[in-house]
């Protein structure tokens, strides 16, 4: 693999498969410095490599346990200073995990590595689900056009079709842009207001054309009460298990080429959202897992 990446004393599950022998590649992307409140997000990959060493991961859901599927933690991206740089780092990394047609599992770090991730795919025959209380929809933030508030932007400029869910923390210019292109916009009263079947058939209508999915799931999507480690804290959020029920639904019909679980800032609780991380990462491979085994 890569001379890019720095191997971690903590592997995710204790899975250190052969690269060649896997079929869900983890890889930590500690970068964090365009946070502009709760920084620390580049501690997350190690939190969640933590946590998942302490929980069960054993899904009653779908009768599979994580801890025996192929998986290979990779370690770390090794990140520099320089904006373009680490975006290069991690599509080259995501390009070699993609082209062995595996599947990336990438802990982040902030939410500007979705964008380095996605570029990393050859074919981008793909929507991108960005499960986030916010939209990531701004032109520039702070002086930066590269930044966790800027992700959404920047893909949807390179043709990447977004779709946006459990929304509720946006600014007039990002709903105005997201208007104006037709990015389809599923709030979190939305899903609180409509029940599950309904919410799921509207997502996999805004996904007809599509086959494939890339999940991003900023944990900020979900409420504070389950999640309150996080860089940008919103109130009215999803539950785990609301989460969890539409991204099966989603597994169900379309194939997932990637999953990303960003904006973790893991000093600010003490151990819930690691756990609720690394928890919703092995239910969301047995959810994977199980369809490839029906298939
Ligand atoms: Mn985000
Ligand atoms: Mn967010």
């Amino acid at each position: 693999m890569s001379s890019l990446l720095v191997s971690q004393p903590l592997l995710f599950l204790g899975k250190n498969l052969p690269f060649a022998e896997a079929s869900y590649v983890v890889v930590g992307v500690p970068l964090d410095y365009t946070s502009t409140y709760r920084s620390g997000s580049r501690f997350a990959p190690n939190a969640i490599r933590e946590a998942s060493l302490n929980i069960e991961s054993y899904s009653m859901r779908v009768g599979i346990d994580a801890e025996d599927l192929p998986i290979s933690d990779i370690g770390n991206i090794h990140i520099t200073q320089e904006a373009k740089e680490n975006i290069e780092r991690i599509s080259c990394v995501i390009s070699e995990i993609t082209s062995s047609r595996k599947i990336p599992v990438i802990l982040g770090g902030e939410h500007t590595i979705t964008l380095g991730a996605v570029k990393g795919f050859k074919k981008r025959n793909f929507a991108v689900i960005n499960f986030d209380a916010h939209l990531d929809l701004r032109d520039e933030y702070l002086g930066n056009r590269i930044s966790h508030s800027t992700v959404m932007r920047r893909l949807f400029e390179e043709g990447v079709q977004v779709i946006q869910v459990g929304s509720r923390a946006v600014c007039k210019e990002e709903v105005e842009f997201a208007r104006e292109k037709s990015i389809e916009i599923l709030t979190s009263h939305d899903i609180r207001s409509i029940e599950r079947k309904g919410i799921s058939d509207k997502l996999l209508s805004s996904l007809s054309s599509y086959d494939s999915v890339y999940i991003s799931l900023d944990l900020d999507v979900l409420d504070p009460a389950y999640a309150p480690a996080v860089a940008n804290p919103e109130p009215e959020g999803l539950s785990v298990s609301d989460l969890l029920g539409i991204i099966r639904d989603i597994i169900s019909e379309k194939t997932v080429v990637g999953l990303d679980v960003v904006e973790l800032a893991p000093q600010y609780d003490f151990g819930n959202t690691p756990i609720v991380a690394a928890k919703i990462i092995c239910e969301v491979l047995c959810f994977i897992e199980k369809l490839r085994k029906e298939i």
